[in-house]
């Protein structure tokens, strides 16, 4: 990458998705750049599987596989097809420009024809200091029970999940499977979760809540053992034993950079044109992964769509016969769907 050079195809992001769509455009010859982030406070490259520890659900490794782990050898196995990585952030971008213009917040423009958007999205936190180091340690502390509730440390232990939206009431009906008591805690006198849901788990023998109350503190040394409650009406404190806090007061995108560029939903996540493509509101951009993704945020669907994303970039470059473009041998009857309303890229 070097000034005046335009980039074919420019991958933002470094999870499942972001290493998924290099592996297949590098080995499309597509020479992807991958601009994975720079290391901040609050995020590391690689995405939110740093933060976690064992993943038992990624097929593949049938005895587990640590996070961070898992997210090096995606990358080593993208940089081995010749894949190339910048550490930056990208802070603002240019899509009405063709080649559109990427301006990182620290090294020079890039300019690209192409672009998959994979910055996926961060699990929101409460703040506390040791919520953050015992999520990072795997003590006991996670913004996903579906990633990490069946992990033997949780069995049969109570669990506490923060928050009163529907995803607190997915996360506190998944723990019940696994959980001895499930405590929800909240910090009004309602949820604001659809009422089937509320409905639902309220219902569940092993569910209890615990309204107008607040975590304000994570207890334990090297694994969680207990929260610090304090009631929001009364200012009451009290400690409440546990063996897992599972933290669902929502998710935030990463696409402050995308803002008035390309469309997104009501939530912030980039919006795709048609079901079962990539393509966004704008031509020879594409999402995947959890930054397009508030179903499932899963690392096998956000790397399956970094694959979709790759596949069509592929096709979409070589429909407009960018250099080094060639068709892809994977063509269907509907090729050409999400290419007819394409613009020449240069
Ligand atoms: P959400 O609806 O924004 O709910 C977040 C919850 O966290 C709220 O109850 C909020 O409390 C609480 N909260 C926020 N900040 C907090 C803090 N600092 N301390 C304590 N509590 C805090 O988020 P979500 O549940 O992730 O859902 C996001 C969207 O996805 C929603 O539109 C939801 O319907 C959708 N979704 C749908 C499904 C489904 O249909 N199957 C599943 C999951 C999510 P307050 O209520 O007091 O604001």
């Amino acid at each position: 990458m070097s000034e005046g050079t335009v980039e074919t195809l420019v991958i933002i992001g470094s999870g499942p998705a972001a290493w998924t769509a290099a592996v297949y455009a590098a080995r499309a010859n597509l020479d992807p750049l991958v601009i994975k982030g720079a290391p901040s406070r609050e995020m590391i490259p690689g995405g939110q599987l740093m933060f976690t520890t064992e993943i038992e659900n990624f097929p593949g490794f049938p005895e587990g596989v640590d996070g961070q782990e898992l997210m090096k050898r995606m990358e080593e196995q993208a940089l081995r097809f010749g894949t190339r990585t910048l550490e930056d952030d990208v802070a603002s971008v240019d899509l009405s420009q063709r080649p559109f213009v990427l301006r990182p917040a620290w090294s020079p423009e890039v300019r690209a024809h192409a672009v998959v958007v994979a910055t996926g999205a961060r699990a929101n936190w409460l703040g506390l200091e040791n919520e953050t180091r015992l999520a990072q340690s795997g003590g006991g502390v996670s913004a996903c029970a579906v990633c990490d509730g069946a992990l033997p440390a949780f069995r049969d232990k109570r669990l506490v999940v923060v928050g009163g939206g529907d995803t607190a009431m997915e996360e506190a009906t998944y723990l019940t499977k696994f959980a001895s008591e499930v405590v929800i805690v909240h910090r009004r006198d309602s949820f604001r979760a659809s009422q089937v849901m509320q409905d639902r788990v309220l219902a569940m023998p092993k569910v209890k809540v615990r309204w107008n109350s607040q975590v304000v503190d994570v207890l334990g040394g090297d694994f969680i053992t207990g929260v610090r409650l304090r009631n929001t009406v009364t200012g009451e404190e009290e400690e409440l034993e546990c063996g897992g806090l599972f933290v669902a007061i929502g998710h935030t995108p990463n696409t402050a950079f995308l803002q008035g560029q390309v469309e997104l939903s009501p939530h912030g996540y980039v919006k795709l044109c048609l079901p079962f493509r990539t393509e966004t509101s704008v031509p020879g951009v594409f999402g995947a992964g959890d930054v397009m993704d508030d179903y499932y945020r899963q690392a096998i669907t956000a790397a399956g769509t970094g694959c979709m994303a790759a596949l069509e970039a592929e096709r979409w470059l070589a429909h407009h016969g960018v250099e080094g473009a060639v068709p892809p041998v994977l063509e269907t009857a509907e090729s050409s769907v999400g290419l007819a309303q394409a613009q020449p890229t240069a």
